[in-house]
């Protein structure tokens, strides 16, 4: 089988090993560490990325496009365009993600997302299903659709569960509207990890949703109840939960930098996960855009409805590492456990991947010492490489 060494400086959990090694062999890591450990055989190609990190894939569990192509599209074709797309951010699994639409748009987009799944991808791997709304309250709808915001009855859950089977892997949904709890309840049943998000919970709504087994929340701060020191709300709550993860925005425009920082320093990297909740423009520059059946325009970045509301994101996981080691001062190890390891906790495949080390999968990325994404190998073959690109 075919062996890879890139060498550069590898991010472990724990440590960073400084002009380190990885090797692969065929679609698994066959050793990650210092080179005078290694013995070649001879036979290794020789990816040369000296004075640059070398980082685990990361997984992004909140994205609902890139490149043009949205996964409410409802296309196959739409989901390889982004899984190809998210490879040039140094992206090797993600959680396609859908939005509040019409039922039957939601169904359309999950099919679509069995076809893709069960074909052959050598880019980004759909990990599975991030269900983002229908079942959200509409005071905190942020760029959802109200007139789409359902509520969740037997008949739509079983619907679900039957199309989407187990790549459903997450629901963002407010445990305060009706019919939730007992959604939740039974999606964890199925487990499915319920996160609150687009929530108007107070502390004590939140405390029974945990205990019907919600155990994240979605995009903190962003469409849900502040703190208030005599009502907690969601964010309050996500704050005081140990047992709880959330993840951000950390694209410094949904969330102030200090606010970061706060909220890591009291997650701490292994209950903070950094997402994109990228959308169509992620890479296409200023313009206007269709987000979940209505207009977004995005100028310097910056993705906003008509009236002004943040409409998704054109933040991409490499840009979040960037900001939290630059902007929040967060050891490099620390922003990549976010970005990689602590998502591939979340969703139970820390076994196999979310860490550079022998016998996981071989998704990797190499980061510039600016955190530009160089290149990018999921399951051990060059899924991108900038200079292939930019000739
Ligand atoms: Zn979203």
């Amino acid at each position: 089988m075919s062996k890879t060494i890139v060498t550069g400086n590898v991010v472990q959990t724990e440590r960073v090993i400084e002009q380190g090694i990885v090797v692969t062999e065929g679609q698994y890591i066959l050793f990650a560490g210092k080179k005078e450990e290694y013995i070649p055989t001879g036979d290794e190609t020789q990816l040369d990325f000296s004075g640059h990190w070398i980082i685990p894939g990361m997984i992004d569990l909140h994205v609902h496009g890139s490149a043009g192509h949205d996964v409410m599209d409802g296309t196959p074709d739409a989901l390889r365009e982004i899984s190809k797309s998210l490879c040039q951010y140094g992206v090797t699994g993600f959680l396609a993600t859908t939005m509040t639409a019409p039922w039957e748009h939601i169904v359309r987009a999950l099919h679509a997302i069995t076809v893709a799944t069960e074909e052959r991808n050598d880019y980004a791997q759909i990990l599975g299903v991030h269900l983002e709304g229908p079942w959200i309250n509409p005071k905190h709808k942020g760029a959802q659709k109200e007139e789409d915001i359902q509520q969740p009855g037997r008949e739509q859950l079983e619907s679900l569960l039957s199309v989407a089977q187990d790549r459903l892997r997450m629901v963002t949904l407010a445990p305060e509207m009706p019919g939730v709890l007992e959604a939740i309840r039974e999606l964890v049943r199925h487990g499915v990890i319920c996160s609150i998000g687009h929530s108007d919970a107070t502390w004590e709504e939140v405390r029974q949703a945990v205990g019907a087994g919600a155990t994240h929340f979605t995009h903190l701060f962003n469409a849900m109840r502040g703190l208030h020191h005599r009502e907690p709300g969601v964010v309050g709550s996500a704050l005081q939960l140990r047992q709880c993860s959330c993840d951000i925005i950390a694209d410094f425009v949904h969330v102030h930098p200090a606010a970061v920082e706060l909220v890591y320093h009291s997650k701490g990297r292994e209950k903070l996960l950094l997402i994109s909740d990228g959308m169509r423009a992620v890479g296409m520059g200023d313009g206007t855009f269709e987000l979940g059946g209505q207009t977004v325009h995005v100028h310097g970045c910056i993705a906003r409805l008509a009236g002004g509301t943040l409409a998704g994101s054109t933040l991409t996981l490499d840009r979040a590492v960037k900001n939290m080691v630059e902007g929040v001062g967060v050891a490099v190890q620390d922003a990549v456990y976010m970005a990689s390891t602590a998502p591939a906790e979340k969703l139970g495949i820390a076994d196999r991947k979310g860490s550079l080390e022998a016998g996981k999968d071989a998704d990797l990325a190499v980061l510039s010492s600016d955190f530009r994404t160089l290149l990018t190998m999921v399951k051990g073959k060059i899924a991108y490489r900038e200079d292939e690109v930019h000739g």
